[in-house]
Formats: structure tokens, sequence, C-alpha cells
């Protein structure tokens, strides 16, 4: 009897001590394990789940950038630096359209190569045509067989439409993402108050340039909304579409042109070849610089890129 009680104490402390070092182990588990997920508020950002957002240009990118802050992964098809109109698509453009889920593009036939791209994607991501029944400018500079039907599509480079593209893009952003949908409207309010600012700083820049001096001449036909937004009369554009040498003919019109119209200075844009544009400030006896439509310069967001344009032409023209 004494040894089956002596055996029952040891059994007793054994389970004594099991417990005490279950209870120990769970309690240091407790402190050292992050938080289980229940205890996280309700209202956190899905930081983890972000909205895969791909646009067409890389102007859009920081658009939706500034809605979107960190809800938002975007992507931009056309890399930095490249013509948009004559963009060849890649495998990657598909696969990125096939995972995303929204999808900016300008439309009014901007991107002409997209449209086979959607199609061969798969139809899953919402596509947004920013400018969509947006008050377009005939091509009056287009060739016939280039003009776009819908009208000028670079509307983004008036403040006053890019504004309205921001207000579309908070409206998409919180239709699929309903969560965020206040901090995009937010968001917005707070871009477009900048944007303001910036115009209204922008008006002041334009004063500078003596009236009879505000006369623009662009590579490509992309500054229409800008030279109206802005009080400037468009005299000419080098390239009459995209991917197309003005002929020395044409040449040779346009440097009459800025000749009689004392049209100080014209303007590259950096995702063109500069040669062409040289030779016609050469033989017009006129300054070269240089204007951004699709892709703003390293490191600037739209209104950046909107600053740097507002001071090259002041630089030109005043
Ligand atoms: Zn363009």
């Amino acid at each position: 009897m004494a040894q089956g009680e002596r055996w029952l104490e040891q059994v007793r402390r054994a389970v004594l001590l099991a417990l005490v070092a279950v209870v120990l182990l769970v309690a240091c588990n407790r402190t050292a394990a992050p938080p289980p997920p229940e205890a996280s508020p309700a209202t956190t950002p899905a930081a983890a789940k972000q909205v895969r957002v791909v646009v067409s240009l890389p102007v859009f990118v920081s658009l939706v950038e500034a809605v979107g802050a960190d809800r938002v992964r975007v992507s931009s098809l056309v890399p930095a630096g490249t013509d948009p109109h004559t963009y060849q698509p890649t495998p990657r453009d598909a696969q990125a359209l096939a995972e995303a889920d929204i999808v900016f593009v300008n439309g009014l036939g901007l991107e002409g190569w997209l449209g086979n791209l959607i199609a061969s994607a798969g139809p899953s991501a919402r596509v947004v045509e920013l400018a969509e029944g947006l008050q377009t400018i005939q091509d009056e500079q287009g060739t016939p067989e280039h003009a776009h039907e819908a009208g000028n599509p670079h509307l983004w480079l008036d403040p006053d439409y890019a504004i309205e593209y921001v207000r579309r893009i908070a409206q998409a952003l919180g239709e699929i993402d309903p969560g965020g949908a206040a901090t995009y409207q937010t968001n917005a309010e707070r871009y477009i108050a900048e944007i303001h600012a910036f115009d209204a700083w922008a008006k002041e820049q334009v004063q500078r340039i003596p009236p009879e001096r505000r006369k623009l001449v662009t590579f490509h036909d992309a500054f229409p909304y800008f030279a109206e937004h802005y009080g400037l009369e468009l005299v000419g554009v080098i390239v009459l579409s995209p991917g197309r040498e003005p002929s020395p003919q044409e040449l040779a019109q346009l440097v009459d042109l800025i000749r009689q119209q004392g049209v100080p200075a014209i303007f590259t844009e950096p995702q063109f070849n500069p040669k062409l544009a040289e030779t016609l400030a050469r033989e017009a006896g006129v300054k070269v610089l240089e204007l951004y439509s699709d892709t703003p310069p390293a490191g600037e967001d739209y209104i950046g890129m909107m600053r740097r344009n507002v001071e090259h032409v002041v630089e030109g023209l005043a």
C-alpha cells in the first residue's frame, strides 16, 4: 500500500509539473506571437490585397497614384518615353491586362493597338475610358488618314480635363473597391486642389509672354487643349501624324509660317528624335525647347510635368 501511495504521489507531481509547463508555454507563445487577425480593427486598409491597376500611358500612373495611394498598385502598358500612337504591345502587356482588376485608358483612338490586346487578354477587368464623352477639339493639323474622327485625344494637357480624369478615377476605384471609396474621394479632392493651385500659378506665368508672342509650334498635335486653356495660338505642328516624317515642302512651308508669324521658339518632345526639330529651328532661326505630353520627366507627377511645360513655354516665348 505504502509503495502504491508513493507511486500515486509521483504521478500527481508529474501531472502537476506537466500542467505548469503547458501553461507557461502557452503564455510565452501568446506574448511572442503576432496578434491574431481578429484583433486588428475592421477599418485597416487591405494592404495585402492592393487593387491592381493598369493604365495605357505613363502620365496616367501619377493620377491613379494620387487617388489610390497605397490601396493600389499601378503599371503602365506604354513604357516611359515611348510614343503611344505607334506603340507595339508585347506579350507582357497581355499578361498585365489579364491580371488587372481595372484598366484606365484615354480613348478617342489614342490607343489604337489596345482593342486586340484587350480581346486577347480576356474581358475580366473593367476598362474605363477617361476621355469618354468629353468635349473634344477636332484635329485641324492632322492629315486625313490620321485625323482622329472622335477629336484630338490629348485632353489631359488642359488641367480642367485632368481634374475630370481624376474624378473618374476616384469614382471607378470606389466602385470596384467600396471599402476605399471615401479615401479615394478625399485623395481626389486634395489632388484637384493641387491642380487648381498649379493652374493659377501657370496662368500668371503665361502673362509674362507678350500677347503677340503667344504662338505655339509643337512636334506632334498634342497641345490644342493646352493652347486653348492658356490662351496660346497653335500655329503649326512638325509631324502631321506620329510616325510620318514631313516632306521637304511641308518643312519649308512651316519655316515660312514660323518667320511670318514671328514664332519665337518651337517645341520638341523627348519621345521623338530631336533631329527634325533642330533642323527646322536652324532654318527658321528660332530656339528649340521640350514639352512633355505622355510621359512626365523622371521623378515628376502630372503637376510636375505641367509645371515644366509652362516654364519651357515661358522661357521659349517670353
Ligand atoms: Zn500624342
